[in-house]
């Protein structure tokens, strides 16, 4: 890094990477290190010690006194248990971090969800480090901790965390493109597979926040009638970003550089008070690793501006939720593999794995639904602006051309443009641009990489990587296996294959085209059309968590998962029955938490508004006022209705509050539909009921004053 770098942004200076690893460790143990870093290998035992003493120096030299391995468990957020440095040694206290305490960690962490695994088999719960993720340093106001990112797994080995199966899933694509690779004659090189997580989210000024209560205990505003101005003008949308904001995305950048992460871009996004912030892509695990951290960040920054960041999907009805666009591409041997390429041989390559992500989206369409699938994306997905909860892939009209050409060489239409043969024609250009003016798509080309935009704001790219891989894994291993079936590839140097090598591909491509081209959907995904189409497709349509979650129990996937060691069959339905519960337990909190509101606060609001109706009505009358009464007791009627709408909606939630029944079953949808209900009469009164007395802060405060 130049000096002009590190002054500009101190990039990197929080995090045990390459220049502290050479300032810190023997050059010996610095090239082992980098070494185990670059191949991924477990960390050679016998330099263990020596790489321990080198990172707590360099912790302690930044105000580091504990140490923690940082998880990521099930609930979907990131762990810690902070241990301090001291000891007492013979009477002395001392600072000391051993090698086994880096390596591993046995935070027992019980508590944690583990769909049943832990309870049958008793196991306890270790941490391991990833050294693919380098160790780095967590401020707060009067400390720091040495953060070392760890999988968390039970002691029978089975995964208890979201990083486990991301790795995972990362060697199955890994052996997969590479024996495709070995295919085209590709010398051996490493596969790299990239993630670039542009986050959204929405801001609030804290003093709002503080009185919506059910923003602190849910994250998104059960009540709430729409303000006068939404985001109809669209003139926030890459606005210019109000000098609070800015300075808030400024202390955001400049945390999130000393951590290492690439922030890159922010602006405005499409509702009031939404931003986003978008980092340059990294490898996927660390990618993953430092979207967890641009969450945690994002979180903390906004608490020293005053401000509280909702990264909830959808905190506010009636304007855009929160997405999380998670930017995918594989990379061989630097070479990124979803890139067209120039000459015949890398279209070739590029045209294969295009058709393998085709082929992948379509066979587990429900999977990656099931990745995406929470309690909070449920009111994002299928709303007015975010992605249908269809999967379909959008390739843009001239590589669905390409694509046509290549499935039906001799159809009348393409005889103008020539045949389009797999290794052997140049693919026409395909400016970037052009593949990218759908927003409605789910699953999107974009010029080099998949885009898929049904992640919702909260969640940890993880599950839906960790789902892509594997996916993907899977329809390359099929091609490559059918090749190598069809005895082509022989000695072949690359750019040298034989015509029976391209002939086989091209079969191979069109029988996979004609089987999946079902998935691809290049039209506007926010049409009330698309849905009926796609059923006639076939494709599926899992509107909700609980049936989006079933695909995880489906014999074909569980298949799948396993196949590919990504995944068993108890790891697979654990987290089946832990996302449930979650769904059952979030739905559960806002169903008592709009109870709540609802007549500890609502009711008495509107109690009193009618109260002073009726008496102002009532003293009028003695007095022998007449005008003016007729509106009084119009009022008094309105809101006596409300009132009585109010009640009855209040113990019809109680109602529903109070069955139980199976996970995922009916009752939650009773819960949220009596949810529904309550919150139309409650919008309904605040038109009803004195801006001074309503006691809770409005969408027209909340959105546009900060
Ligand atoms: P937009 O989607 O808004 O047009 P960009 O084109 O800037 O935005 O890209 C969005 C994200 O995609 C960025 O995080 C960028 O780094 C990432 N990205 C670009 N190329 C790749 C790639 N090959 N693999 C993964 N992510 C990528
Ligand atoms: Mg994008």
């Amino acid at each position: 890094m130049t000096e002009e770098t590190k002054k500009a942004t101190d990039f990197g200076a929080d995090v045990f990477g390459e220049e502290a690893i050479r300032t810190y460790l023997s050059k010996d143990t610095a090239k082992k290190l980098q070494a185990t870093i670059r191949e991924g290998k477990p960390l050679d035992p016998s330099i263990a010690g020596e790489v321990a003493h080198g990172i707590r120096h360099w912790a302690m030299d930044r105000g580091a006194t504990h140490y923690t391995h940082w998880f990521l468990p099930m609930t979907g957020a990131t762990a810690e248990k902070h241990d301090s440095f001291l000891e007492i040694k013979d009477g002395e206290p001392i600072m000391q971090f051993s090698g086994k305490n880096l390596i591993v960690g046995e935070p027992d962490a019980s508590s944690f969800p583990s769909g049943g695994i832990r309870s049958t088999f008793e196991a306890r719960g270790y941490t391991a480090w990833d050294p693919t993720s380098p160790a780095f340093i967590k401020r707060h106001s009067n400390g720091a901790t040495l953060c070392i990112p760890t999988a968390f797994c039970a002691y029978t080995g089975e995964a208890l965390d979201k990083k486990t199966p991301l790795l995972r899933s990362m060697q199955a694509l890994d052996r997969s493109v590479k024996r495709l690779m070995r295919l085209f004659a590709r010398p051996d090189a490493h596969v790299g597979c990239t993630l670039g997580a542009e986050q959204e989210y929405f801001l609030i000024d804290k003093e709002y926040w503080k009185k919506r209560p059910d923003l602190v205990l849910t994250g998104r505003t059960l009540f709430g009638a729409p303000s006068a101005k939404g985001q109809q003008l669209e003139d926030h949308y890459f606005g210019t970003i109000p000098d609070r904001i800015l300075s808030f995305m400024n202390d955001v950048e400049r945390e999130l550089w000393k951590l290492g992460i690439p922030a890159k871009t922010r602006h405005n996004e499409v509702a009031p008070a939404q931003f986003e912030l978008a980092p340059q892509f990294e490898e996927l695990n660390l990618a993953s690793d430092h979207n967890m951290l641009v969450m945690d960040t994002l979180r903390n920054v906004a608490e020293k501006h005053g401000l509280k960041c909702l990264l909830h999907e959808k905190p506010y009805a009636g304007v855009n939720g929160s997405g999380k666009h998670n930017n995918w591409s594989v990379a061989y041997g630097g070479r990124n593999l979803l890139d067209p390429g120039s000459d015949p041989h890398e279209n070739a390559v590029f045209l294969t794995m295009l058709c393998a992500v085709i082929e992948a989206v379509d066979r587990h369409a429900d999977l990656l639904r099931a990745s995406v699938a929470g309690a909070g994306n449920d009111h994002r997905l299928g709303a007015n602006e975010a992605p249908p909860a269809v999967i379909s892939i959008y390739v843009g009209d001239q590589l669905a051309d390409v694509l046509d050409r290549i499935e039906n060489p001799k159809s009348a239409k393409h005889e103008a443009k020539g045949t389009l043969k797999v290794g052997v024609d140049t693919l026409p250009a395909i400016p970037k641009d052009a593949t990218d003016r759908n927003r409605t798509s789910p699953f999107a080309f974009t010029g080099n990489k998949f885009e898929f935009r049904a992640p919702g704001s909260s969640v940890c790219c993880s599950g839906p990587m960790t789902v892509l891989n594997t996916i993907v894994a899977e329809a390359v291993d099929r091609i490559a296996g059918e090749l190598e079936g069809a005895k082509v590839a022989g000695k072949a140097k690359p750019g040298e294959h034989t015509a029976a090598f391209h002939n086989a591909l091209q079969k191979i491509l069109q029988a996979s085209l004609k089987e999946h081209k079902r998935v691809v959907f290049n039209g506007n995904g926010y049409e009330a059309d698309w849905p009926k189409e796609a059923e006639k497709r076939g494709l599926p349509n899992a509107p909700d968590t609980p049936s989006a979650l079933a695909a995880l129990a489906r014999k074909e996937n569980i298949a799948l998962f396993e196949k590919y060691g990504v995944m068993t069959k108890r790891e697979l339905l654990g987290r089946h029955e832990i996302f449930l519960e979650e769904y059952a337990k979030k739905v559960r909190i806002e169903g008592a938490c709009a109870r709540d509101i609802a007549s500890e606060m609502i009711l008495p609001a509107v109690k009193a508004e009618y109260a002073d109706t009726v008496r102002a009505f009532k003293d009028a009358e003695k007095c022998g006022i007449s005008s003016g009464t007729e509106a009084l007791k119009e009022d008094a009627v309105e809101i006596g209705a409300g009132l009585d709408a109010l009640k009855a909606g209040i113990r019809k939630l109680e109602d529903a509050l109070g069955r139980t029944g199976a996970l995922g079953a009916a009752f939650e949808t009773d819960i949220l539909a009596s949810m529904q209900a309550l919150r139309t009469t409650v919008d309904t009164l605040e038109k009803h009921v004195a801006d001074s007395r309503w006691p809770l802060p409005k969408y027209r405060d909340m959105l546009f004053l900060y």
